[in-house]
């Protein structure tokens, strides 16, 4: 019933909102925030100190930001790694706690993210309604559902030290996912019992399991039968892509290191469908031997090429890292930046195809607003997952064949390029994400699920 979101029907409590300071994390829980005030709710966003969004982001009417003081120094300020993150998220902690207990009366209910744990408490211990935020899609969330249960069947930890190599055999019966091998498990659980990735996956599949409800970034029509699996325990809110829902905004508010723009004029000058962006997101940092090889590959293809190479990802400097003359070379036709506004890249004309590691964020981003051709090359977290709902289930993505090293060679990727920018595979990677789109989009328009989802989100966890 459509009514229900009118401003007049929400009351005068707020809904909390408290991300992980991760760059993937930060800026969908911000557009939630977003979708949330743009139908009438009050909403409180909670962020540490270093990753206050920009000012212009905050000009929602009905959403507040309060950053909290994260102990992090200055210098220290910005970055993406788990590390850093829970560090700040357990320094806010107290303060939050005393925040919330001094507000409690006007809070109608906290969202937190998954990451972080210690939230669901705080909320019960103050009688205040809350529910999950899960920044990835809901295969992943039942695959990390199921953790505690391959714990007990003994097939977790995979090994008992890092050195040993993976089981190779398939896991079956994980519940709404399909059989899985091990190696394309989130990589965390991969490490052994002591290590702190393994304790910190151990730690997420419970916090999700405990969840009153989950809301997920992602589209019910794509993922069905995850998405059943998930409610036989908990009620699940799908409503991605939330950069839709929150009004596809051109840039995003959160950047933890400065947009190069100049790259934005480049490809203006470029011809349509030309270019192929390169970028491995927030995290990812491949050793400095495939760095080279994925160089001397871009270089081999002939193709024109945005690549994004953050400082912090490569092992020497760039101008040690990329092959001697690599950058006199491709002048004419490659653009190198550390940073970039990837929406208002993957929606340029000139991009023709994307080779990206395979985040969530980054998947979503394209099929809102870009809808180019895509390869997967999964690098860290659930991105093997992705790949294979990307690669077997959905047809969006090509995959990339690795040596037995582990290193994707020059030839593969002049190969793999060739496959994505011409011939029949290029057309029927189009026509499926073409069909993803549409579904997205109809999702996301009045009546659609993920629009329905937030409505009913709105109604069961804030209109009481
Ligand atoms: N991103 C960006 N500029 C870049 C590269 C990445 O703004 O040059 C953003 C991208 O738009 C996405 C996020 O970084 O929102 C990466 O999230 P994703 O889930 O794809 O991967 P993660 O960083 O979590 O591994």
């Amino acid at each position: 019933d459509m009514e229900r979101d009118t401003p007049q029907q929400v009351l005068t409590k707020s809904v909390w909102i408290l991300p992980c300071p991760l760059q993937g994390h930060i800026n969908p829980l911000l557009q939630l925030a977003r979708a949330l005030a743009g139908r009438g709710v009050h909403v409180v966003f909670l962020v540490p100190k270093a990753t206050l969004p920009e000012r212009s982001s905050l000009e929602t009417p009905g959403l507040s930001v309060l950053a909290l003081d994260d102990g992090l120094p200055p210098d220290r300020s910005r970055g993406s790694n788990i590390k850093d993150s829970f560090d700040s998220m357990n320094h806010m902690e107290s303060a939050f706690v005393r925040l919330l207990d001094a507000s409690r009366q006007g809070v109608a209910c906290l969202i937190y993210d998954a990451f972080v744990a210690w939230a669901p408490k705080i909320a019960s211990s103050l009688s205040i309604r809350s529910s999950c935020f899960f920044t990835s899609n809901a295969t992943a969330c039942a695959v990390v559902c199921h953790i505690p249960v391959l714990i007990d069947r003994g097939i977790l930890p995979f090994r008992s030290d890092e050195n040993a190599p993976l089981p190779t055999s398939e896991i079956q019966g994980i519940d709404g996912a399909p059989d899985l091998l091990p190696e394309e498990f989130p990589v965390c659980i991969t490490f052994d019992a002591t290590h702190f990735r393994y304790k910190f996956m151990a730690q997420l599949a419970k916090t999700l399991r405990n969840a009153s409800s989950i809301i997920i970034n992602t589209v019910e029509e794509l993922e069905q039968e995850p998405i059943a699996a998930l409610r036989a325990s908990v009620p699940i809110y799908t409503v991605g892509p939330l950069l839709l829902l929150s009004g596809r905004p051109s840039r995003l508010a959160v950047n933890f290191w400065p947009e190069d723009d100049e790259c934005l004029q480049w490809l203006d000058s470029q011809t349509p469908s030309s270019v192929l962006f390169v970028s491995f997101g927030s995290m990812a940092s491949p050793s400095l031997h495939q760095f080279q090889e994925l160089a001397m590959g871009l270089e081999a293809s002939g193709q024109r090429f945005l690549w994004v190479v953050r400082p912090d990802s490569t092992e020497v400097p760039l101008q040690d890292a990329l092959p001697v003359g690599f950058l006199e070379r491709t002048k004419d036709r490659g653009f190198i930046i550390s940073w970039g506004p990837q929406l208002l890249i993957l929606s340029h004309r000139s991009i023709g195809g994307f080779l990206t590691h395979g985040g969530w964020n980054s998947i979503t981003e394209n099929l809102s607003t870009g809808n180019v051709p895509m390869v997967c090359w999964p690098h860290e977290a659930e991105q093997r997952l992705n790949r294979r709902l990307m690669c077997d289930m959905w047809n969006i993505g090509l995959r990339l064949q690795q040596k037995e090293d582990g290193i994707v060679a020059k030839e593969e990727i002049v190969r793999v390029i060739s496959r994505l920018f011409h011939g029949n595979e290029a057309r029927e990677l189009k026509e499926a994400s073409t069909h993803v789109v549409q579904l997205v989009t109809k999702a996301i328009a009045k009546g659609g699920s993920s629009s329905r989802n937030l409505q009913d989100f709105q109604r069961n966890f804030i209109s009481v």
